[in-house]
């Protein structure tokens, strides 16, 4: 059977047999995992790493998610570090030589009840004061941004209004990661697929490397970057995250002509609608209740948000839908990130950034990069270490996650 696939194609990256030995290892080839690695190399000169993945390159969440970058988060931490990504995702295309269909289109977030619409605006004016841009759009402004909305005031859930960021958009997440990866290569970093962690190898306290399905590869720093697998690995090194699992689901319709020009979310009504680049509708919601790891959910989570996207969207009634499928999200209490050292001396951990991580993915590898190196947090993810489940110092962005994004 494995004689009769397909070679892998040289022209993306290398496909390297891993050393004994390495610098730096990366558990994780998602977008997280290869924008660390990215950076070890290019902001810290650290180039020989690995990149392990057990799997294939982005076939975790980075290439299941349905792409939606945007800043406006409510708290000043949280918008630093998404706004710092979207500053980078401006510049990302021309850095890495890839046109990964970065499309600025602008997100509305729908308002629906009176205390929705008090909690737009408290963020409309919080995201100001941070720079970030966002405005507050009335019904029949929203309306013009998107025609296809129904704003009509006799909805049971009706539009009172929505915020809107313009530098808002979509990206395309398999396009990402490949642009990330042969930018690596390009600079030496080892890309290993099919490659799983077992364990990792400790002296005393301090990791000094980690066992594969490959054997065992030695490295003085490592960094656990394995999303909705974060907190089973940590359990083999000998800590708990407080993270839980859980599916979370997307579907596509079939292609059709442009006809929704932004992207809509809407965490009342509870279903988010972006049109990509080839026609299809992306549309989403909120997890699966149960924990799982299994990259499938439930039925009747798809049939509400068809059910929504419907109230929201009546032309839609006539779409079909071509094919679903769900990834594996890992959810803190706060619904932020974590992102910092752990128990164990040198290994650090980025995770927990839930239905949410792929807007982040440029700064989460900046900051996870400078952690890594320099053994000291980055002024953009100190408030996000995993002491604060301790310290109390929670960041609870759950409003502005709302809808899962
Ligand atoms: C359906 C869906 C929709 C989403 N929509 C959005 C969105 O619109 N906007 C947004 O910002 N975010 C969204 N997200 C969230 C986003 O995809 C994630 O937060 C982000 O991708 C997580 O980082 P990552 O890309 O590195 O994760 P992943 O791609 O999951 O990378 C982790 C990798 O670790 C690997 N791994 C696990 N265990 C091991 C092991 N033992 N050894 C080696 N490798 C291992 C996995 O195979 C995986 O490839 C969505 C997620 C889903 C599932």
């Amino acid at each position: 059977m494995a004689k009769q696939l397909p070679e892998h194609p040289a022209w993306l990256w290398r496909d390297p047999n891993p050393k004994s030995s390495y610098d730096a290892i990366v558990i994780g080839g998602g977008g997280h995992g290869l924008a660390t690695a990215y950076y070890l190399a290019r902001n810290h000169g650290l180039t020989n790493i690995a990149v392990l993945e057990k799997g294939w390159l982005a076939g975790g969440n980075m290439a299941r998610n349905t792409t939606i970058i945007r800043s406006n988060y409510l708290w000043d931490e949280s918008a630093a570090i998404y706004e710092y990504a979207l500053k980078l995702w401006e510049l990302l295309p021309a850095e890495l030589d890839y046109d990964f269909l970065f499309s600025q289109r602008g997100v509305l977030n729908l308002a629906h009840t009176l205390q929705d619409v008090r909690d737009s605006v408290r963020r409309v004016e919080a995201n100001r004061l941070n720079r970030v841009d966002a405005e507050w759009l009335e019904p029949d402004e929203v309306a013009k941004v998107c025609p296809i909305i129904n704003v009509s005031p006799e909805l049971r859930y009706p539009v009172l209004g929505a915020t809107f960021q313009p530098r808002a958009g979509i990206a395309k997440h398999d396009h990402v990661a490949w642009a990330f990866a042969r930018a690596c290569d390009a600079m030496g970093v080892d890309i290993i697929q099919h490659c799983e962690v077992t364990g990792f190898v400790k002296d005393g306290n301090r990791v000094v490397g980690v066992d594969t399905t490959r054997g065992r590869i030695n490295a003085g720093l490592v960094g656990l970057v394995a999303a909705g697998h974060s907190s089973v690995l940590a359990e083999k090194a000998g800590f708990r995250l407080p993270v839980q699992s859980h599916p979370l689901q997307a579907l596509v319709s079939e292609l059709y002509e442009p006809v929704h020009p932004t992207v809509v979310m809407s965490n009342y009504v509870h279903v988010y609608v972006s049109q990509a680049h080839k026609g299809e509708l992306v549309m989403g919601a909120g997890v699966d209740a149960y924990n799982g790891y299994g990259q499938r959910g439930s039925f009747h989570v798809i049939e509400r948000q068809m059910a929504a996207a419907i109230e929201l969207f009546p032309i839609f009634a006539r779409a079909h839908l071509l094919r679903t499928w769900g990834g594996i999200v890992d959810v803190t209490p706060d619904a932020s990130p974590i992102i910092g050292a752990t128990p164990v001396e040198n290994l650090y951990v980025n995770c927990g950034w839930g239905t949410g991580g792929f807007k982040a993915t440029p700064s989460a590898g900046w900051v996870m990069a400078h952690t890594m190196a320099t053994g000291e947090p980055h002024e953009l993810n100190r408030p996000f270490g995993l002491e604060r489940f301790t310290t109390g110092a929670l960041i609870d962005e759950h409003g502005a996650a709302g809808v899962a994004h």
